[in-house]
This record gives structure tokens, C-alpha cells and sequence, in this order.
């Protein structure tokens, strides 16, 4: 079980969030921050896994315009992945990478309207999630 802490201000989120559900979190009640450290420990190893995410609005606009997801997370069978994600509302833009890190190999590697994207899979929130993520 990897525990989630702010970047910046180190506070415990582990209680409050659920990075493995796919979904851009909310900014740190402490201190406001999008960044977040995973430690993901096993037997041998801990290490510190990183995932930055960013949401663009603008004002008077309820929904968000872009929202972009970085960094590296562990799946489930301990392989480490290297993640890209933008999802673009005006630019109607889906990208998303992931690549092992140990050889390289590529696991997901889409571009595509990001209308197309909710049509095979449906609102971001719900199993499109899991694609993104699996192992
Ligand atoms: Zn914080």
C-alpha cells in the first residue's frame, strides 16, 4: 500500500486519496500544492515514486481545460512505469505513454481526440482508469 504524501509540505494523504483510480487529484488542504510523493515500499527496497499532476481552468468555466499527469508509479506486479498523460478539452486532445522503466518497453501509447476517448470509455472517472494503469 503506497503512501501518498503532499510534495511540498510532506502532510499524509494516504486517508484521502486514491492515485490508483486514474483520477487527477484535489490540491493539498494544507498548503494547496498538486505534487505528490508515493513511497511504495516492498521487502528489499523503498522507494520514492513521483506523480505530478496539473489542471488548467479559466475563470467563469466550471469544468477544467487541460489537465496533464506525470511522472512514475509502481503497477501491480512492482514494475516501474513512467507515465504521460494529457487530456485536452479545447485542443479535443488524449495522449498518454507509459513505458517500463526497467526495459523500456511501451505499455500504453495513445493519441486521440479526446471526444474519441469518452466514447469508448465513458466519463474519465470510470474504468478508463484501470487501462491506463494496468499491469
Ligand atoms: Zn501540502
Amino acid at each position: 500500500m503506497p503512501i501518498i504524501r503532499c510534495s511540498d509540505c510532506q502532510l499524509d494523504l494516504s486517508v484521502l486519496e486514491d492515485l490508483t483510480n486514474g483520477e487527477p487529484w484535489q490540491p493539498c488542504p494544507n498548503c494547496g500544492s498538486m505534487n505528490r510523493a508515493l513511497s511504495v515500499s516492498d521487502a528489499l527496497t523503498v522507494r520514492i515514486l513521483e506523480l505530478v499532476g496539473t489542471t488548467q481552468r479559466r475563470d467563469g468555466v466550471k469544468k477544467w481545460i487541460r489537465k496533464t499527469l506525470q511522472g512514475m508509479r509502481q503497477d501491480r506486479n512492482g514494475r516501474v512505469v513512467t507515465i504521460e498523460r494529457v487530456m485536452d478539452r479545447e485542443a479535443d486532445y488524449y495522449r498518454e505513454l507509459v513505458v517500463y522503466e526497467d526495459d523500456g518497453s511501451i505499455e500504453v501509447d495513445k493519441t486521440h481526440p479526446l471526444t474519441e476517448h469518452y466514447k469508448h470509455h465513458g466519463r474519465v472517472s470510470n474504468r478508463a482508469s484501470d487501462e491506463w494503469v494496468r499491469g
